[in-house]
Order: structure tokens, then C-alpha cells, then sequence
């Protein structure tokens, strides 16, 4: 059934159909944990290698100073960081172990880098049935920097291809939105085409320190 365009009930359909649409973006906004619960379940085990390079050579987003503090002051996932992995005792010694993941990490030159303390000759993880969240979750989003040549690497592409394709349609629904608010519109639908406005820039805003401001 069609409604004639300036009819109650046409309104009301597009009234119903922006408020619906504001009330699906407020969800996906408050459900980071739940997409990041969801990344972490899809993650395809099967494109292990097994190759054991994340265990030999890692680095963290903090210096080791600043982990020893955080562990101290009882930091769970400083505490359990430490007690996997131990610093290499030089650059050096962590360029011998992979060179070419030491060399992955863009400032490696400033950076500690860490080896497992507990991986053998055989890559098989001797602690996997009660290894911490830190390796368990590992690759924990589809930014995160895995070792050149490592499995997921080009799934981890994909993902990020499917976060920044749902951004950039976000952004040309808000560009249409705010085409429409210079059009002759109701101040009730005025109203909530700018509250999408709002909701769709604060999902944007999520992604900022992925660089979204450029996708
Ligand atoms: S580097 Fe990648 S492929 Fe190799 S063990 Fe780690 S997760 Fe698996
Ligand atoms: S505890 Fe297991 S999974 Fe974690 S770094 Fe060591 S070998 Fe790898």
C-alpha cells in the first residue's frame, strides 16, 4: 500500500522509520564490547600457521618501565604481560630472533621488544588450556599488528575493509541527512534527522584513533 506523499500517514511512516533508525545506530554505538566480542569469536583459528613468530617477538603499546609500575599496582593485564614474557636484553637480540617483524613495528628502534617465556622448540604453547587473555585473544582486533607472513594477515585486511566500508556509507548517510535538513521539512523531522546526524558522528567518532576522519 502507497500513501499519498503529504498524508498523516506517510509522515508518521517516515517519522517511524528515522526514529528507528536513530534507535539502531544509539545500539550499535553502546555495543562496542559486543562487535569486539563478536571480532574475537569469528576469528578463524584455522589460519594459524603455528609459525610461533607472535611468541618469539612482541612488543607493547607502553615501556617496559611503565608495565613493571602497572603490574605493581596490581594492573591484571600488566601482571599477567609480565609473567608470559620477558624482555629481550637488547634491540640486537630481538632483531636476531625475527628481524623482519622487529622491523614491522614502525618506531621499532624506541620500542622493548618480548619473548615468551615459556614457548618451546615445537611452537606448541606448553600453557595453552590456562594461557592469559593476552595471548588467547591474539589477534584482538582487526588492527592489530600481527608478524609479517602470519595467517590472518590478510583477514585482518578484510576486516578492516568491512569496518571502513560500514563508516564511509555512515558518512554519506549523514551527507544526505544534512542535505535534508535545508529542505522544507517539519521541525519534528528536522529534529530527527539532525539526532542521527549526532548518533552517526559519535560511531565515527569511535574509530578516530583508527584514522576514520580519512576513510
Ligand atoms: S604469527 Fe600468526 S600464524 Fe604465526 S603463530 Fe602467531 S597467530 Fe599463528
Ligand atoms: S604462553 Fe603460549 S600462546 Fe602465549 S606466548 Fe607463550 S607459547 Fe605463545
Amino acid at each position: 500500500m502507497t500513501f499519498p506523499k503529504k498524508s498523516k500517514f506517510y509522515k508518521n511512516a517516515i517519522y517511524n522509520l528515522l526514529q528507528r533508525t536513530i534507535d539502531k545506530y544509539a545500539s550499535y554505538n553502546i555495543n562496542m564490547d559486543y562487535t569486539q566480542k563478536e571480532f574475537l569469536e569469528s576469528r578463524p583459528q584455522r589460519l594459524c600457521k603455528m609459525c610461533g613468530k607472535c611468541c618469539r617477538v612482541l612488543t607493547a603499546s607502553i615501556s617496559y618501565e611503565e608495565l613493571k609500575k602497572s603490574a605493581e599496582a596490581g594492573d591484571k593485564s600488566s601482571i599477567e604481560f609480565l609473567d608470559t614474557f620477558e624482555p629481550y636484553p637488547s634491540l640486537e637480540d630481538a632483531l636476531k630472533a625475527d628481524e623482519k617483524t622487529v622491523k614491522n613495528i614502525p618506531d621499532y628502534q624506541n620500542r622493548t621488544f618480548y619473548r615468551c617465556k615459556h614457548i618451546g622448540d615445537s611452537n606448541l604453547c606448553p600453557r595453552y588450556e590456562v594461557r592469559y587473555d593476552v595471548c588467547r585473544f591474539f589477534p584482538s582486533s582487526p588492527w592489530a599488528v600481527v608478524p609479517p607472513e602470519c595467517g590472518f594477515e590478510g583477514w585482518l585486511f578484510q576486516q578492516r575493509e568491512f569496518h571502513k566500508q560500514h563508516i564511509r556509507k555512515l558518512k554519506e548517510e549523514a551527507i544526505f541527512y544534512k542535505a535534508k535538513l535545508k529542505t522544507n521539512i517539519s521541525e519534528h523531522e528536522k529534529g530527527l534527522y539532525e539526532q542521527l546526524i549526532k548518533k552517526i558522528n559519535e560511531r565515527v567518532k569511535l574509530y578516530d584513533k583508527y584514522d576514520s576522519e580519512k576513510w
